[in-house]
């Protein structure tokens, strides 16, 4: 069996036209969307994200706003300022950049933005009402892969589906809107301790895989290396291969893995001309082999990814029909 591959971009094209069109429902009523992004510091990572959401906001009709804070801006600052925005009845939605700087405790800070601004859905608040299943916005990484997951499986209601991961933004998130009564999903939940991942993987109708297990162990390579310790290239063959995967599972990868593509006879990944490491981006999940056996399959990068970013603009659309 050849699987539907998911394809995120195409689902993030139609999310967004009904963003724009509710986002344009709300201008014309004198309510404009506003989307203020704060970033502290100049993380390159953090600076090309909050570009990507600039061109994305405007392509769908959201006022985007780049607040940029010193790196030194203390955390009082920045609370005062998150207070601020609160405060201020034009903007909708509230996004923090991450990484912050070191001297910033993200967890306070994130506490910090009003839960009806929070652009993210993130806030404690906010998770709690997802876990009620009250909530106006949830966490974007999770509704990705729900809304991909829908369109790879209308009917969830009852199916064995298992969640790799199992942290609060992704794993738990995902696993808690899979068992809501209008989903009903029979959900198990497997992570770093799980005994035997293959056998629960095996049984899944539904299989999400949200671990980033390569990328975590190519950072634990380099630092270690950076550290001057002797390291051994590290296994960074994707976690869930085929033989885990049952025919005909619907399969979503949300981890993003930029990692080398290999590593040459002496142990060192492989560069190019410019001395650069050669890097691919991959998920959890051997595409190709899985894919060959799947129903339904999202490919990394070109996925999960995409619909992520499409979320943020629909919970900020959320976020100022809330404020009506
Ligand atoms: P995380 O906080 O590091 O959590 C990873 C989870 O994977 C943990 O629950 C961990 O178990 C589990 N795990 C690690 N090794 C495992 C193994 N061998 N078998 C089973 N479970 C294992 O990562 P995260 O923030 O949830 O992110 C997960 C992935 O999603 C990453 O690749 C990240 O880049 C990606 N992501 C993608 C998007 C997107 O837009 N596509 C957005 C956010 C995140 P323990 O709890 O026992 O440690």
């Amino acid at each position: 069996m050849a699987a539907v591959i998911l394809d995120g971009k195409a689902a993030a094209k139609e999310i967004r036209e009904q963003v724009a069109a509710e986002a344009g429902k709300l201008k014309a009523a004198g309510r404009p969307v506003r989307l203020v992004a704060v970033l502290v510091g100049q993380d390159e990572a953090a600076t090309w994200y909050a570009n990507m959401q600039a061109r994305r906001c405007e392509s769908v009709g959201i006022e985007y706003q780049l607040l940029e804070m010193h790196e030194d801006t203390s955390q009082d600052a920045l609370l005062a300022r998150l207070g601020e925005l609160n405060a201020e009845p034009g903007v909708s939605a509230v996004i923090l950049q991450m990484p912050l700087p070191g001297h910033i405790d993200a967890a306070i800070v994130q506490k910090a933005i009003d839960p009806a601004k929070d652009a993210e859905g993130v806030h404690p608040e906010n998770m709690g009402r997802l876990f009620t299943g009250t909530g106006r916005v949830a966490p974007c990484t999770p509704m990705a892969a729900m809304e991909l997951l829908r369109r790879g499986c209308p009917d969830l209601s009852g199916k064995e589906t298992v969640v790799v991961g199992r942290s609060t933004i992704v794993g738990k998130p995902i696993a808690m809107m899979l068992e809501h009564v209008d989903v009903s999903a029979t959900v198990t939940v497997c992570h770093s301790r799980t005994k035997d991942l293959a056998f629960h993987t095996r049984r899944a109708e539904v299989l999400v895989a949200a671990t980033g297990l390569s990328q975590t162990r190519w950072d634990r390579y380099c630092r270690r290396k950076a550290a001057g310790e002797p390291v051994e290239p590290p296994d960074l063959s994707p976690l869930i291969r085929p033989e885990m995967v049952a025919e005909g599972a619907t399969v979503i990868d949300v981890a993003t893995n930029y990692i080398p593509r290999g590593f040459d006879e002496h142990g060192e990944p492989l560069k190019g001309d410019d001395g650069e490491i050669l890097t691919k981006t991959v998920g959890d999940v051997d595409f190709e082999p899985v894919a060959a056996k799947a129903g339904a399959i999202t490919p990394v990068p070109g996925g999960v990814g995409p619909v992520t970013v499409a979320m943020l603009l629909r919970n900020a659309v959320s976020c100022a029909q809330g404020a009506e």
